[in-house]
């Protein structure tokens, strides 16, 4: 299977690259940094592959990315000798994107550049990228190990196809040779090209070559190192600029924004290992879907061992991205050994805390990033209570809430504003839940705490009813359901509202039998309330029943 073939791109790949090269049309430049990305995860992955066989080597055991250009023929060549791909990978790799959900991803793309250029940078353009400033793409890739006849030959105008064919390729590895667009001619430049690799890729690991071109900087025409080359989270934080921890997020997120916040420490003592933590600006497309890939890499002694090492942190932070880099574990960990290591679980604990305080400081110095992270993350953060019992009281402290006190759909309030809040001798923090909003907000339940001028939260995302069955309490003062069992109002209630009632409940004993038997089973009780101002009459559950959301959550499963 030498011989050439013409394959079609997957109709995923063909919208992608459309949507692709109008909406990054002004900001072609970041094709490089996903280049030299790939570039860089494919050294890191042959020096892990090399751990076990070190032959994978092949007499070239230094590590580095060579970019070369080419002004009269408008190319810009970027060579690896990383790990490569097999006829197979690069059939798979470079003409299907493998992420579930990105058909209905790209359905919601507008066309509007400007909003999808956001969208689109977050959902990953990678290897793609190369087709906004080249209109031919060649790859010339050997994997490692394989015999030097099959090396691979892909190439495409980025129209739909490609052709692919073996060749014969004495280096491992992956060179990408873009043929530049008239208006990316620029980019066949040393001055520009350097600069470039200096403004994205100074922090990757690996040394990123280029041929000197004045006599001052080394003997002209010899390969000389334009970046920094050494891992960002290997360097202490006072070195490190705002902007190179921005540019390493890209680097290793595939977003194109900037990160919320971030938080780097370096941990020595009992444990030992460097951790690297961001908050996202914005939720990825497949946020809700719990087998997408984890933001965190794994590294032991600043050797790449994975991605998606979602042994350190809970399902509920699974917004975080970064690099954990331990001294602790063995460099041939694999996820199974990771799954029951009682060093992964104390990393684990301490990155958690990490991950969190992060938020409680956002939250506290910049409420506006907390809220934009609140509005895009706050649904995953409320699996929190159930997933996370030792950290419930913190977490509540993270959570957001729409309330009678605002009166606005969008979830601003915390519960220590809330507890500020309470009425003189209010024990208890009252919540509703509903399908949506506007049913919540316009529940007969809400009368009462009007007229007394107590607050309510108001819950209506999916997940409310389900949450507050593990949260209790917070800050020692119960959570209380206002449609639930018999309404206590503490002493907000007077003494009198209790003796109106119980008489009410005296004089209307008939009233009261009669509407019972009337409704026979369909209720259990029958009562006088002062819940009620306006309205005469509401459904109570009772205190230990399945919530009318739950309900339905469960009658949709199929119970
Ligand atoms: P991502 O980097 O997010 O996986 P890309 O579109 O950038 O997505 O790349 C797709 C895949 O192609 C990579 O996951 C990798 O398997 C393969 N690939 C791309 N560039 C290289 C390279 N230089 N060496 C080896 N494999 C590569
Ligand atoms: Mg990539």
């Amino acid at each position: 299977e030498s011989q050439k073939e013409t394959l079609g791109f997957q109709t995923e790949v063909k919208q992608l690259l459309n949507l692709m090269i109008h909406s990054l049309y002004s900001n072609k430049e970041i094709f490089l940094r996903e280049l030299i990305s790939n570039a860089s995860d494919a050294e890191d992955k042959l020096r892990f592959a090399a751990l076990k066989d070190d032959s994978l080597f092949e007499n070239d055991p230094e590590l580095k990315i060579r970019l070369d250009y080419d002004a009269e023929k408008n190319t810009v060549t970027l060579s690896d000798n990383g790990i490569g791909m097999t006829r197979d990978d690069v059939v798979q790799n470079l003409g299907t994107i493998a992420r579930s959900g990105t058909a209905e991803f790209l359905q919601q793309l507008s066309g509007d550049e400007k909003k999808d250029s956001k969208l689109i940078g977050q959902f990953g353009v990678g290897f793609y990228s190369s087709f906004i400033v080249a209109d031919a793409v060649e790859v010339y890739t050997r994997r490692a190990g394989a015999p030097v006849e099959e090396g691979v030959h892909w190439e495409s105008k980025g129209d739909g196809e490609f052709t692919i064919e073996n060749v014969d390729l004495n280096e491992r590895g992956t060179t990408i040779v873009l043929h530049l667009k008239d208006d990316a001619k620029e980019f066949a430049d040393g001055f520009r090209l350097r600069n470039l690799v200096k403004k994205y890729s100074d922090h990757i690991s690996f040394p990123v070559v280029m041929k000197s071109e004045s006599e001052e900087e080394g003997e002209k025409g010899e390969y000389e190192t334009v970046n920094d080359a050494t891992a960002l989270w290997t360097l202490s934080r006072s070195e490190i600029k705002d902007e190179e921890y921005k540019e390493f997020y890209k680097h290793i997120s595939h977003d194109f924004e900037d990160p919320l916040t971030w938080s780097h420490n370096k941990v020595e003592g009992k444990l030992d290992y460097t951790s690297l933590l961001y908050i996202p600006g914005r939720a990825p497309f497949d946020l809700y879907n719990r087998e997408a890939p984890r933001g965190l890499k794994l590294y032991v002694q600043r050797v790449f061992i994975m991605d998606d090492a979602e042994q350190f942190l809970p399902l509920y932070l699974r917004f975080t991205k970064g690099v954990i880099d331990s001294n602790d574990l063995s460099l041939n960990v694999s996820r199974e050994i990771l799954q029951n290591d009682s060093t992964v679980d104390s990393i684990r604990t301490a990155v958690t805390k990490r991950v969190l305080d992060m938020l409680s400081k956002l939250a506290k110095k910049e409420p506006e990033k907390y809220q934009q992270f609140w509005n895009e993350f706050g649904t995953v953060l409320k699996e929190g209570p159930a997933e996370d019992f030792s950290n419930r009281e913190k977490i509540g402290s993270l959570l957001r809430f729409a309330s009678t006190h605002t009166g606005e759909e969008a979830q601003t309030v915390s519960l220590d504003e809330y507890i500020g809040r309470m009425k003189e001798g209010q024990s208890k923090i009252y919540y509703i839940t509903a399908d949506n909003f506007m049913a919540a907000k316009s529940s007969p339940h809400l009368e009462v705490f009007r007229k007394k001028g107590v607050e309510v939260l108001i819950l209506s995302d999916r997940i409310d009813e389900w949450m507050m069955g593990y949260l209790n309490e917070y800050d020692g003062k119960q959570f209380q359901d206002v449609a639930r069992g018999e309404l206590d109002l503490g002493d907000v209630e007077t003494e009198e509202d209790k003796k109106h009632q119980e008489e009410a409940t005296k004089e209307h004993k008939d009233l009261l039998e009669r509407i019972k038997a009337a409704l026979s089973d369909r209720v259990q009780d029958v009562r006088v309330t002062n819940r009620l101002t306006d309205s005469p009459a509401c459904l109570v559950v009772g205190d230990f029943d399945m919530g009318a959301q739950m309900k339905k959550i469960m009658e949709a499963a199929g119970q």
